[in-house]
Order: structure tokens, then sequence, then C-alpha cells
């Protein structure tokens, strides 16, 4: 058989090793020393369960993930039902435990029904390529969560970017096409902690035929009097064109995902989306937890208030020290630090003082802004907010104060 011609620079060369001795990750040790000339060399480090530190970089945003009942709850259903649910929720994945989850979420968020997946990223894959595909539109806000990137990405739509939470913009991309389109945002978007404008996005919408799809993965909980969520607080979760995703991992404490929307959308994706068909159902511990956590704010609602209250105090404590920090509309506070490596620098030096908070760098951050995020949660007291604060204010780098 005739030889392939090779470039002289090209290893498998007659002078490069054989084929069969070429290692095939070699790549890998240039990727990562580019990394690490970068910067972006990332470590995973293995939290202990009593570390001490004060924690406002997880997304326990309502003190639940600890709390008895919930963990009670995860253990009775491990007990009753297994470790793993055994398999995708076609097959023997659905327990009566999940189907309660459900009809407790739709009802409490203000929607005809409700599907559980195995996490919030699944749930945003399942609506997206379940929703659109090729031929339609899909209109996506710049700011948006990376799981609805990819689901764009998956979907084979014709994705339009859209400059962050400016229905105008939308309304430009929506204009003029005939076929299905939908408009997806972040109810709450991750990095910043800003609201989407959702009552204007879906006026938009509903003028041009489109649906509606908000990730209120920040939102459940949260948001609103009762902490039913962004969707709900807008008025738009009973509308026949509004789908939402929600995780179950945030402020319900437990893991997993869930779309809620109309009876028939919900049909659609049990019949057609691949991370509901092909994944194994979420583990009854899971959605066990998940539905006590649900009773319990409930019961307690006025823990969505708590964490707004925990989220602005942290706010006006650190901006009035001279820090820059938006407005949270949620649990998240994001504070912006002078540069990449004085961010990584400044969360070191809060965990050092006791402080665990969040660090996003670029490529995270994609307009190149370096923060810590926060995030606060409805169980501290305002001595444990007030003493956070002055470590974070303590530790600033220069160039922090503004
Ligand atoms: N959407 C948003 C906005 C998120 O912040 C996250 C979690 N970081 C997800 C979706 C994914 O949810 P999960 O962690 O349950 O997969």
């Amino acid at each position: 058989m005739p030889e392939e011609p090779r470039t002289p620079s090209d290893p498998s060369g007659p002078s490069g090793p054989p084929a069969s001795r070429r290692d095939p990750f070699a790549w890998l040790d240039e990727a990562r020393a580019s990394r690490e000339r970068a910067g972006l060399v990332r470590t995973l480090r293995h939290r202990s369960a009593d570390s001490g530190l004060l924690d406002l970089a997880g997304n326990d945003y309502l003190g639940l993930t600890r709390h008895p009942e919930v963990t009670a709850a995860a253990a009775d259903a491990a007990r009753l039902w297994g470790a793993g649910s055994t398999g995708s929720r076609l097959v023997t994945g659905s327990t009566a435990l999940h189907a309660e989850l459900e009809d407790e979420l739709a009802l409490f968020c203000g929607f005809e029904a409700a599907l559980v997946v195995s996490s919030g990223y699944a749930a945003n894959l399942a609506a997206l390529t379940a929703l659109t595909g090729r031929g339609s539109l899909v209109v996506s806000d710049a700011g948006n969560h990376a799981s609805l990137i990819d689901g764009c990405r998956l979907s084979r739509a014709e994705t339009a970017v859209v400059p962050h939470a400016a229905p105008e913009a939308v309304a430009k991309a929506l204009d003029g096409h005939d076929g299905r389109a939908l408009a997806v945002t972040d109810s709450v978007f991750s990095v910043d902690g800003d609201a989407a404008p959702l009552r204007a996005l879906y006026e938009v919408c509903r003028g041009q035929g489109a649906a509606l799809l908000v990730d209120d993965a920040h939102g459940l909980g949260v948001v609103g009097g009762a902490g039913r969520g962004a969707v709900h607080d807008a008025g738009l979760s009973g509308t026949a064109s509004t789908v939402a995703t929600v995780t179950l991992s945030k402020a319900l404490g437990s893991q997993g995902g869930a779309i809620l929307g109309p009876a028939r959308v919900i049909a659609h994706l049990v019949d057609t989306a691949r991370t509901v068909i092909f994944d194994t159902g979420l583990a009854p511990s899971a959605a066990g937890a998940a539905l006590a956590a649900l009773r319990l704010l409930r019961r307690e609602p006025d823990r969505a208030a708590r964490v707004r209250r925990a989220a602005a105090l942290l706010h006006d404590g650190l901006t009035a020290a001279g820090l820059y920090a938006a407005r949270p509309d949620a649990a998240v506070v994001s504070v912006r630090a002078p540069s990449p490596d004085a961010a990584v620098r400044w969360a070191a030096d809060c965990r050092a003082a006791g402080l665990q908070v969040g660090c996003f760098r670029p490529p995270s951050v994609p307009d190149g802004i370096s923060r810590l995020r926060l995030t606060a949660r409805a169980d501290l007291g305002d001595a444990q907010l007030a003493a956070a604060t002055s470590t974070i204010v303590r530790t600033a780098p220069a160039g922090a104060i503004v």
C-alpha cells in the first residue's frame, strides 16, 4: 500500500516513532503548561465535614442541606427504595416519591406539570433539545449559564446570542422568523446575581409567537414572597408559552433538577428528551430530601425573605467600605477584584481568616472581570454576616476599593 505523504514536522514521519508507540495524550502536557502560564490551573479541594469555615461559597441558600428533616428524608428514602433509582425514568427509575415531588413542585411554582431529572444541567439540556431543533430559532442571553449554552449547541437549532438583559435585542432577533422560536434566559444570572427582565421578555415572545424558557435555578426558594421563584413572581408560571427549569441542588439543599410547564410540554419531554430517556432517574434519597426541603419551605416561607435580607446586608456593608458590588436581586453577591491573581489571593486570604468565598475569573467570566462570589444564606445571623463583611474588607487587595 502506498505511504501517505508526510510533512517534515510530522512526528509520525520516517524519523518519528511508529504510530503504535505514539502517546495520544502528549498534547495534554503543553495544554497544562499553557494553563499554568495563564494562571488557570484549578484544584479540587476536598472539604471536611466540619471545617469550621463560614461558608459563603456553596449554594445552600436556605440552610437546608443539613436540616434534620431533610437528611432524615434522604435516609428514609434510601432505606425504602435503595441507594440508586436503578434505571431510566422510563424503565425502573420512577418511584412514588418522584411523582409526589413533581406534583408538589408544580403546585408550589404555579405550573401545570413538572418532570424531575438527575440535575439542573440535564433539565436544561432536556428542555432545549426537545423543544427546539433544526429549523427553529433560539434567542439566548449572552450571560446565560453554561448548561443553557450547551443545550443550544446540542439542539442543532440556529442560535442567536443577544446582549445581556435586553428585551429589545430579543425582539430584533425574533423579528421576521416564521418557524418555531424560543427565547432562553437565566432568571437570576449566576455570576453577578442580577435579575432578567422576565415580564418584558414574555411580552416580546408573546408578540412574536415564541416560547420563553427560563432557568430559575437561583430563583427557586429565594425570589418572591414565599420563594416560589422568579417566574412565579413575574406572574408567568401558568402561561401557555412559558417553561421553567430549576435545580434541586441550591435552595432545596439536595441534588437533581426539574422542568416545569404546561402538561403537553412535559408529556413531550417524557417521550423525546434524551436526558430523560437515557439518563438514570434521580436517586430516591435526593428526591426525598428535595421533597422534605420543599415542604419545609412551604411551612417556613420567611426563609426566602431571610436570604434576600442577608444578601442585602452583605452588599450594603461591602459597598459602604468602598468595594464594588452590584445590588443583589437574589442570594448572589458579586464583588469586583482588580485582577484574576488578586481575586485568587483575596479568596485564599479570606479562607485563611476562616471564611470560604467563591472566586470567578476568566474564562468562567467572559467579560474579563474577576470577582469574589458570595452566596448569602437564610440561616446566618447578623453577627456572622458582619464578621464575613469585615473579613472581606480587611483582606481586600489594593485596587479593589473604588
Ligand atoms: N443553571 C444555573 C443558572 C446554575 O447556576 C446551575 C448550577 N451551577 C445549573 C443550571 C446546573 O444545575 P445543577 O448543578 O443541578 O446541574
